[in-house]
Order: structure tokens, then C-alpha cells, then sequence
């Protein structure tokens, strides 16, 4: 930034504490000005796929503080989710929270969403024409958070976020980015409770510290 707006933007800044302003406006400059609000509403009232999806519930947008430094997108609702409007409420949101918690976080300090925003039939994988029709709005989510940091619970989520085909299993541990925003892959709290060994513990526990030192370096 050039010194002159250096100066402009110092003197912008006492002038607005002097009234009291004593935060800086974070997000709105952001997503042409589109709250997560704004963008649910846009969600559910034209998702080319869930507005005509059948079987589920309600949609789940997402959950969490909408200037979350770190962002957790999963797959897709199951039947917890679809019953209680929220992601990640069931067995695997638990183990989850327990992940967050880990981290020295609260599950209220980051942002929790999924790829899909309703429950596939009988929690079947979300099919790629799904992804691609539902997925803009996860990117809108993100473009409107701005986290510092993503991480992807397991395929689905990997695949879409970083337009990849390669395998979460050679994908967990390495990071990726997506516009400019690193990406953690790491394995989906389910399948980590299906495989509840020393060593896919040890993985998912090993990402997530790659992932506080991203977030505190
Ligand atoms: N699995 C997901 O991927 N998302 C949820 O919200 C719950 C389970």
C-alpha cells in the first residue's frame, strides 16, 4: 500500500474510534456485501438441487461464528442433522467436538458446514451432479466467512474443495488451498469412529496440530 493511503486509512481509523467505533468491520467487505444470512435465504429458495431434492427434512446450512478463523465442511446431513437443522449434532459431530475441543477451541469459535445441505436417501454418498449443484453455495459460505484456515472431513468434501480425485487416505496431511485459503484434508469424524485405531488417531490428531500451528503462527 502506497504511504499515502497508509495515512488515510490510519486517520480513517481514529476517526472512527473517536466515535466509538473501536472494532474493525470484518466480512462485510467481503461476498459483494452477502451475510450467511442473505446467502441461506438464497439457498433455500433456489438450490437447483435441494429445492427439489425429496425425502429430507429441512435443510442444514451451517453453524458457528460467521467470522470464524477456521472452518470445519463435511459431506452431508445425516438423520440427527436432518432432524435437528444443525451439522454435525449426531455420533460423529461428538467425536467433533471432542476434535475442537482438543484444539483448545469451542465449537462456537469456528464454523461448522457441509457440501450438501440435505440429507441424501438413507445417507447415501452425495452424487458429483449433487456437489456441483448445491456446492456454489458452500463456496459462497466460504467467500463470505473468509477463514484463515479449512479443513475437510473426509472424501467428498476434499474432492469438491480442492477439485481433486485423488483419495482422502494420500490426500490427509498435506496441505492444499483453495483461492488462497489453506486446506487441511483430514479423515471424517465417522470414519475415524469406524476405525478407531492408535494410528488413525494418531493421523487426525497430527493434521489437526499442522492446523494450530497455520492458525497461531
Ligand atoms: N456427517 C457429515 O458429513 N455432516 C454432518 O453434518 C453429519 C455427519
Amino acid at each position: 500500500m502506497p504511504t499515502m493511503d497508509l495515512r488515510i486509512a490510519q486517520l480513517h481509523l481514529e476517526t472512527s474510534k473517536l466515535m466509538g467505533v473501536d472494532f474493525l468491520p470484518i466480512g462485510d467487505e467481503h461476498s459483494e456485501g452477502r451475510t450467511l444470512v442473505d446467502i441461506r435465504t438464497d439457498h433455500d429458495n433456489n438450490c437447483p438441487h435441494c429445492t427439489v431434492a425429496t425425502g429430507y427434512t429441512q435443510t442444514v446450512f451451517g453453524v458457528g461464528n460467521p467470522h470464524a478463523a477456521l472452518m470445519f465442511i463435511g459431506e452431508a446431513p445425516g438423520a440427527e442433522e436432518d432432524a435437528q437443522g444443525i451439522p454435525f449434532v449426531g455420533a460423529a459431530g461428538q467425536k467433533l467436538n471432542q476434535i475442537i475441543d482438543a484444539m483448545g477451541l469451542k465449537r462456537d469459535d469456528v464454523y461448522i458446514a457441509n457440501v450438501l445441505k440435505s440429507r441424501p436417501p438413507n445417507n447415501r454418498t452425495p452424487l458429483p451432479s449433487e456437489v456441483e449443484l448445491c456446492g456454489t453455495y458452500l463456496h459462497q459460505q466460504i467467500d463470505s466467512i473468509q477463514p484463515d484456515v479449512i479443513v475437510t472431513l473426509g472424501s467428498p468434501a476434499t474432492k469438491f474443495i480442492l477439485q481433486t480425485n485423488t483419495g482422502i487416505t494420500r490426500l490427509r496431511g498435506n496441505w492444499g488451498e483453495y483461492l488462497g485459503i489453506p486446506v487441511m484434508p483430514t479423515y471424517h469424524p465417522a470414519y475415524l469412529l469406524r476405525n478407531y485405531t492408535k494410528e488413525t488417531r494418531q493421523e487426525v490428531w497430527s493434521d489437526m496440530q499442522q492446523v494450530q500451528q497455520k492458525l497461531f503462527q
